[in-house]
Formats: C-alpha cells, sequence, structure tokens
C-alpha cells in the first residue's frame, strides 16, 4: 500500500465503505454509503445547489486578486478557514500543495491573464506526504512497469517544505508578481494558521 492516510480522528461515525484509491487503477463504482454511489449523491447535491443558485454577474478575474495553492487535505476548507466568498480567489490544489510546474502555470495564468497580485500557500500538520519517500516511485514502477515522471515531493519538515514552496514561487521568472507570497501551516486540529518566517 502506497498511499498512507494520517487520519487519526474521523469526524463522521457514520459507515463508510472505502476503497483503497492508490491500489486499484479503475475504481468503479466509486464507495457507497447509505443513499448510494458516492458520485450519484454529489449530482444530487449539485441539483439542489442549483436550484437556488443566483448568477453572480462576476467575471472571471478574483475579487481579491488573490491565489491560494493549498494541499488537497479533505480536513482542509480553504473559503471557510480563510473567510472566502464565492469569486474571491483562485485555488490551486494538489497533493502536498506543492509548487510543481504545473502549480506554476497555474499562478502565471492567474497573475498575467486574470489579475491576481498575492499568493498564500498552506501546507498542513499531519499531511499523507509526511508518511511518503521517493520509495513510492520505485514501488509504483515495480508494479505498473513505468517510472511516473513526476516526482512524489514527499518531505520530512512541513515548515521547510512551506519555505521551499516561497521560493519556488518567489523565483519564477514567469511571475510577474512575487512581492506578496506569504506561507503557513493550517493545523488540522485547531484550525488555525501558523506562519513560517520564509528567512529560517
Ligand atoms: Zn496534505
Amino acid at each position: 500500500m502506497f498511499f498512507v492516510h494520517s487520519h487519526d480522528a474521523p469526524r463522521t461515525p457514520e459507515p463508510v465503505t472505502v476503497v483503497d484509491m492508490t491500489t486499484s487503477a479503475h475504481p468503479s463504482p466509486g464507495p457507497t454509503r447509505a443513499g448510494g454511489p458516492v458520485i450519484d449523491r454529489l449530482v444530487e447535491a449539485n441539483q439542489r445547489y442549483a436550484a437556488d443558485f443566483r448568477d453572480p454577474g462576476m467575471d472571471a478575474r478574483p475579487v481579491l486578486q488573490v491565489a491560494v495553492v493549498a494541499c488537497m487535505d479533505a480536513r482542509l476548507d480553504l473559503h471557510s478557514a480563510l473567510g472566502l466568498d464565492l469569486g474571491d480567489c483562485h485555488t490551486i490544489r494538489n497533493a502536498g500543495g506543492v509548487v510543481t510546474d504545473d502549480v506554476i502555470r497555474s499562478l502565471t495564468i492567474s497573475q498575467r491573464a486574470l489579475g491576481t497580485r498575492s499568493v498564500i500557500l498552506i501546507h498542513h500538520t499531519g499531511c499523507g506526504l509526511e508518511s511518503l519517500t521517493e520509495d513510492f516511485r520505485h514501488e509504483l514502477e515495480d508494479e505498473v512497469g513505468q517510472r511516473p515522471p513526476w516526482a512524489v515531493e514527499a518531505f520530512r519538515d512541513v515548515d521547510q517544505d512551506v519555505r521551499q514552496s516561497m521560493q519556488r514561487v518567489r523565483t519564477s521568472p514567469f511571475l510577474r508578481h512575487t512581492d506578496d507570497v506569504r506561507g503557513f501551516v493550517f493545523d488540522v486540529k485547531s484550525g488555525l494558521l501558523r506562519e513560517i518566517d520564509p528567512a529560517r
């Protein structure tokens, strides 16, 4: 098993059938719980959402001119945690909130085509990437017969990883604005952000 989740305190006791998402190449159908296949539930929720939805009349440029780069972790609700409303920001998420070439691609478009100026980076405590190593790639290669072209970007020290991410944004030649780049660690137990000093 490659990916070890660090969900040590699941909030909802309701029975959930969990499918290991990384050991099955074609998970079909998705995990179910009371109410049917999970994607059916999402589509039904969307129908309720759309019933009350009103076109906010905005264009695509984020109101607050900010891009948020964060881990995909399910415990991190960015809009609630940062007091963001619809239309306020760009949200760029991946495993670890790592600043990869594709994140730079999104930030470049965000800044040059859609007017954002600030970048906030959010990693978090208990990240799944802390329990991985680059062995993940080797094991994956052994299993599927092909080496993935991407790095796992596993890390041991979350503070240092935030610093590295800030550095990658600040030194990107493609970005127009690199003066307002700040990095934080979100504590999944308290909900608080802790700012990381880029200099240390
Ligand atoms: Zn994470």
